[in-house]
Formats: structure tokens, sequence, C-alpha cells
């Protein structure tokens, strides 16, 4: 089960881009984000990864970690999942997620056709839903799919811990082994503050 975004060179060439990678809050969980920041950025939209963000890996509802914060960020926000779903290219258990995460989440989804590090991932769930990038964060456990993928399309973007990290698949546990000791470089070295 490998994924076509992480066969892209580019996709790994963001790491050597210390804009790309920076988000713009680092936070241990979504129960550390100050509502009343974001509000002051001018923050009014949510577009949130879903696994291990929210959730386990595939999980049909938020995890117990998360859930009062989440709960209120849907009641403060407009919010939106915003998922890769690559266990399937096949249309039927993509939807089938999608319904899936719409009913035990709360809110609408999206499995976008360009996969998350696009720009085009991001750019097409804000038009879905009216949303201007300005208003817009974006919320990741990821640093690629999430942080480069919505800096690029001009997102405040909020990097968290993953959630139930053993129910992580080994792929996605490498891929992020790698991303993070890279994020971590560059802390040390003073390249990203
Ligand atoms: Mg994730």
């Amino acid at each position: 089960m490998i994924h076509h975004q992480y066969l892209q060179p580019s996709t790994w060439f963001a790491l050597l881009r210390p804009s790309l990678i920076r988000p713009d809050l680092a936070l241990r969980s979504i129960n550390d984000l100050d509502i009343s920041l974001l509000q002051k950025k001018g923050i009014k939209n949510i577009l949130f990864d879903i696994d291990h963000t929210l959730s386990a890996y595939h999980a049909p509802h938020p995890s117990i970690l998360v859930k009062v914060a989440f709960e209120e960020l849907k009641s403060t926000f407009n919010c939106v999942g915003l998922t890769n779903f690559n266990h399937s290219s096949e249309k039927g258990p993509v939807m089938r997620r999608k319904r899936e995460v719409e009913e035990g989440f709360g809110m609408a989804c999206i499995i976008p056709l360009n996969k998350k590090p696009s720009p085009r991932a991001f750019v097409g769930a804000m038009k879905e839903h009216h949303f201007n990038p300005e208003e817009t964060a974006m919320v990741g456990d990821r640093i690629i799919a999430d942080i480069v993928g919505g800096n690029r399309a001009g997102l405040f973007t909020i990097l968290v811990r993953p959630l139930h990290l053993g129910t992580m698949p080994l792929f996605y546990r490498v891929v992020t082994l790698i991303e993070r000791s890279i994020f971590h470089l560059y802390t040390l070295f003073h390249i990203i503050e």
C-alpha cells in the first residue's frame, strides 16, 4: 500500500524548504488551540485532517481525547474535514468513508481527487464551501500533507501531534518519522523558530 503522492520527488523536495514546512502554530493537540487567538487572526473556517488529528486511523468517531475541544471548535468556526483516504481509489469505499465521517464527526467531509499536499485539494475544498484562504486554518498531524499543502494554499496552518499512533499503518509511521526528524533538525539549528 504505497501511495502516489509520496512517490513523487516534489513531495519530498518540499522538506528542503523550511518556509513551506513551518506551521503557523505547533500544538500537542486541538485541546491546546486558543479560540480567541484564531478569532483575532480573522479565522472563520477550519479544514480538519481526520486520521490521527481527530481520531484513530479510519475511525468512525472523533477520539475521546479531543471530543470536547472539537465540539467547541465546531460551534465557533465553519468546520470541514479534508482527508486523503488513500485506502482505496474506488468510488464506493470513498463515498462510504465520506458519509461515515460526516455522520460520525458531524461535519462536511471532502475526500479530494487531487490528494493533499496538492494545493488543488485545499483550493477545491475552500471553493466548495465558499471559504477565503485568509479566513481559513488547516489543522493536521502530517507535515507534508497538511502543513506544506496548507502553506502552499495560503492558509493559517496548525500542526498537532498524531493521536493514537499505535493505529497508524507502518508506511505512514515511516513518513511521520522522516518528516518530524527533518522538522526537529530545522528547529534545532534555528532554521525554524
Ligand atoms: Mg492525519
